[in-house]
């Protein structure tokens, strides 16, 4: 057994994003300033984005899309249960209703066939999520959502560096990357919004810093009108110097990062083969360049022999961290209370809501801690 704790996930900071963060706190700008105008517009070159807002999560990101695109009481926006809660709860405090898709067993996204059903005359938006590292077969339900005049976001948390098609994610339509810890590159917490709709994305970089037409640093240090005038309330969201240099930082490592990622992933694919206990998700049909932000398996429970929280627990005592991505979030108190949302509604969601659980993954790792994944779990199924 391993003598010390392997986490789920530890970020990767090199001493040179630490000089750079030591820089920033020393120059005397350390809020929204030149960093994060550097951040947003290599992150959106990366992508081939035609423009990039930087925010101080993926959450408020969110929040301010949903603004921009007016989503409010009367309105349902369809999303799939499973996902991080940030997403539905944004659309109950807008007044809006959650709809929820079912998904692919195998890939966790859903796609047109899962979506089409619940289109109504009160859908605004469709936000499907990119998920683990791999993307959404975006082309099918781009045509569903022009043909029905809906707005798409893509929940592209888990899609910094993914490719659809040759095209990386963030290229085409409003997507929403995240940079909190665990995630494939981090800023502490942050995230950003790219759009190739320019009308939007003002709107969102009015929306992250109080709805003025201008934010602090055009203010102070390119005098600006001293009095930004407030266009539409807006939030507090804006991203500090601080992080975007880190940022910047770990943008430039991001490919190395997902190599690494893949690498590791590959080891897991070969020491797990023999393991029929140990389902991985599969890998999508269509051209895909994945980023393995997780890496998530199934256990199968009636051959395991045990329940998957039973099965972390385990695997915590052998000193191994899991993650559990996600539990469904249609089942969650507040939403079969408020919206009568019950067992057996989306049964995929669900077969993996109780099934799936994500093995230790970042770029850190050494080989030998795969090994060590691998060999824990022999011992938990009794295999060892
Ligand atoms: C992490 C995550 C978010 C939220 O990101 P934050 O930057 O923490 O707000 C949203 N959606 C998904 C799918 C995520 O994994």
């Amino acid at each position: 057994m391993r003598t010390s704790f392997l986490p789920f996930s530890t970020p990767s900071v090199s001493d040179e994003e630490i000089f750079a963060v030591a820089d920033v706190l020393r120059s005397g700008w350390i809020t929204t300033g030149p960093n994060c105008a550097k951040f947003e517009a290599a992150f959106a070159s990366y992508c081939g984005a035609e423009g990039a807002v930087a925010v101080a999560s993926a959450t408020g990101g969110m929040h301010c899309v949903l603004q921009a695109l007016e989503v409010g009481a009367g309105d349902e926006v369809i999303t799939p249960s499973m996902t991080w809660v940030s997403t539905v709860n944004l659309i109950c405090l807008l007044g809006a209703t959650p709809v929820f898709a079912d998904i692919d067993r195998d890939t966790l996204m859903v796609s047109r066939a899962t979506v089409e059903p619940l289109i109504t005359e009160k859908t605004k938006v469709i936000i499907p999520v990119h998920y683990a590292g791999a993307p959404v077969d975006m082309d099918p339900i781009r045509e569903l959502a022009t043909e029905h005049g809906i707005a798409l976001i893509e929940d592209a948390a888990h899609a910094a560096g993914t490719e659809y098609k040759g095209e990386r994610i963030g290229k085409k339509g409003t997507c929403i990357f995240s940079f909190h810890p665990i995630k494939n590159m981090t800023t502490a917490e942050g995230g950003m919004v790219c759009s190739d709709n320019s009308e939007l994305l003002d709107k969102v970089k009015s929306l992250k810093f109080h709805g003025l037409g201008v934010d602090a640093f055009d203010r102070q240090i390119k005098g600006r009108t001293p009095q930004a005038q407030v266009i539409q309330p807006g939030y507090k969201y804006n991203l500090t110097d601080i992080s975007a240099v880190l940022g910047l930082g770990q943008l430039e490592r991001l490919d190395a990062f997902n190599t690494r990622r893949t690498e590791l992933v590959t080891r897991y694919h070969e020491k797990l083969a023999d393991l029929p206990e140990i389902q991985p998700l599969k890998f999508p049909a269509y051209p895909h360049t994945h980023a393995w932000h997780l890496f998530i398996v199934r256990l199968d429970i009636y051959k395991a022999g045990l329940e998957r929280d039973a099965f972390m627990a385990a695997l915590k005592e052998q000193n191994i961290g899991t993650g559990l991505h996600f539990r469904a979030v249609h089942l969650q108190k507040y939403y079969t209370e408020t919206f009568g949302c019950h067992p057996g509604m989306l049964p995929e969601t669900e077969w993996n809501s109780d099934r799936i659980c994500s093995l230790p993954l970042c770029p850190s790792m050494q080989d030998s801690d795969v090994d060590d994944v691998v060999a824990a779990i022999k011992t938990v199924l009794k295999k060892g």
